[in-house]
């Protein structure tokens, strides 16, 4: 029978619940057990896909196409957990499901209430998760912090945890700040008070994280100790890292925190086994090369917002042995800029990450030109990709203001447009192609040998195609269509002939990438940036 460990926050937002969560998932797994993440959101929205970068960070798409909360990008970095549309509760889903249910009379004449209708309906989508066959452990993240009116029906249903399952099965892990005051003292009260919130709705938790600049004391966690009513070697100072947040579950199994879980869960499994993790993040932090890649978006103050792309890139430092400075180029900047060339001198590859709306494509467009003219790396990504045949077909094919309808409804020469059939369902987000499916690429192409196969399966999140009224003019006009989809209907990735390397995919390989797995595109992108830089050197 499965075990559930919850995981809540204290004090503040943005401590990094969802890098713990999945570190604590990370060492469990080392330890050989099998287990699962699960992430609740208290907001309303039924998914994040309606939601801007600017609000949430990037919209996270698991291969079911479910389009969800970023930690489940955290999860997939950090564990080999499934990550499905079962993996992602929120507030919207729970209502939505609870009043279907009433509507079709299930509740029996009751009335329906948070406890216990919305609590079970909670509880449903849990146990739904964790008691799939062979999971061990269920790790559950509640977003939000502890004393936000959204997450109480969740906190609720997991105490009510604790009486179906029994306290044996469950777990309660605290993740709280520790702030430095005044002349660098640290301050235990904001997680005494934390504590001392979820005790006030009946929970007590078994084992705190504690947040800090530096590690804490024995007399700090002695402090806390006493004060929150946990164990002492249950108080683990959950400090800085220097360098990346891989190193978290070595940190915390130094800490012995996956003997502690094992323990009090009385959980059977092996030796804690982080070598070849705790290598693989070494070989980043001991790299002493940098490559600069130039990063051209719109929602760059966030850093949020391309976080699965930033992420894939160090997977890729790690596998050249480099480290990657990111330049991050407003593309409104770009437009603005007399003289745009200046935004990309001294990068060695440049990446259009994927996009929605007209703000900012001028700017794309002119650095995928300056990209292509310069032999310079680039990548495009969705967006990315679609830019790259907008420049193109005005550049090289000379066809003047070519666009994507998405940008110019009545563009002369739409060289991205929706589909025929797209064009009339009207509803906001109901055409969205999302998922993974299947690309087939064409012989001796670049991506072809990249991947080392013929077809691949990847994520897409994407309502835009590269128009086929096109296809023919643009390959005539030398751009290499290099991937399709097997029914050949649509274009999945293109390519700059007469370039090192110049790939545009229409879907989002960003998604996969670990750092022990990088992906071979974000690989291969990095190794002719490097490449670059070596040959601007000379
Ligand atoms: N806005 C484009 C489209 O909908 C690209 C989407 C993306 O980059 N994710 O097709």
């Amino acid at each position: 029978m499965s075990k559930y460990i919850f995981v809540t926050g204290g004090v503040c937002s943005s401590l990094g619940k969802g890098v713990a969560a999945a570190s604590i998932g990370n060492i469990l797994e080392s330890r050989g057990l099998n287990i699962q993440m699960i992430k609740i959101d208290p907001y309303i929205n039924v998914d994040a896909g309606t939601m801007s970068p600017y609000q949430h960070g990037e919209v996270y798409v698991t291969d079911d196409g479910a389009e969800t909360d970023l930690d489940l990008g955290n999860y997939s970095r950090f564990t080999a957990s499934r990550l499905s549309k079962n993996n992602s509760i929120t507030t919207g889903q729970i209502y939505r499901e609870v009043i279907r249910k009433e509507r079709e009379g299930q509740y029996l004449g009751k009335t329906v209430q948070v406890i216990p209708h919305v609590t079970d309906e909670i509880k449903r989508r849990i146990t739904m998760v964790g008691e799939e066959q062979g999971v061990d452990v269920a790790i559950v993240e509640i977003g939000g912090t502890v004393g936000d009116i959204e997450s109480i029906p969740f906190l609720e249903a997991a105490r009510q945890f604790i009486h179906d399952v029994g306290k044996n099965r469950v777990l309660f892990i605290h993740l709280t700040l520790v702030p430095a005051v005044g002349g660098g003292e640290f301050k235990t009260k904001p997680t005494q008070h934390s504590a001392k919130a979820l005790r006030e709705i009946g929970i007590q938790p078994d084992i705190l994280l504690c947040r800090a600049a530096k590690p804490l004391s024995e007399e700090m966690r002695r402090k806390i100790s006493l004060f929150t009513n946990v164990e002492l070697d249950s108080v683990i100072s959950a400090y800085d890292v220097k360098t990346t947040i891989y190193e978290i579950p070595v940190h915390f199994s130094k800490q012995n925190l996956d003997e502690i879980v094992v323990r009090k869960l009385n959980l059977k499994c092996g030796d804690t086994n982080l070598k070849k993790w705790d290598n693989t993040i070494k070989t980043y932090i001991e790299s002493n090369k940098t490559v600069r890649i130039g990063i051209v978006g719109k929602y760059l103050n966030l850093h949020d917002s391309y976080k699965s792309i930033f992420e894939a890139l160090i997977h890729a430092g790690i596998a050249n042995k480099a480290k990657i400075e990111l330049v991050k180029i407003d593309s409104e900047n770009v437009e603005k800029k007399a003289g745009a060339d200046s935004c990309f001198e001294g990068i060695h590859g440049m990446l259009i990450p994927g996009g929605f709306g007209e703000r900012g494509i001028e700017g794309m467009i002119t650095a995928a030109c300056y990209a292509r003219n310069h032999q310079l790396p680039y990548f495009g990504i969705c967006l990315g990709m679609q830019i790259m045949v907008i420049e193109y077909a005005r550049n090289v094919l000379d066809f003047k203001n070519a666009n994507s309808t998405e940008f110019v409804p009545q563009a002369k020469y739409p060289v991205i447009s929706l589909l025929e059939e797209q064009i009339d369902i009207k509803l906001y987000g109901g055409t969205m192609r999302l998922g993974r499916s299947n690309s087939k690429f064409k012989e001796n192409s670049l991506i072809r040998q990249i991947y080392g196969q013929e077809s691949v399966g990847e994520r897409h999140r994407h309502r835009y195609e590269v128009s086929n009224q096109y296809r023919k003019q643009l390959q005539e006009g030398g751009l290499i269509i290099s991937g399709l989809t097997p029914d050949e209907e649509l274009v999945e990735s293109v390519e700059w002939p007469s370039h090192p390397w110049g790939i545009g995919v229409q879907f989002h390989p960003e998604f996969v990438s670990k750092p022990t797995e990088p992906h071979p595109l974000f690989s291969s992108f990095v190794a002719y940036s490097l490449a670059f830089s070596d040959k601007i050197k000379k």
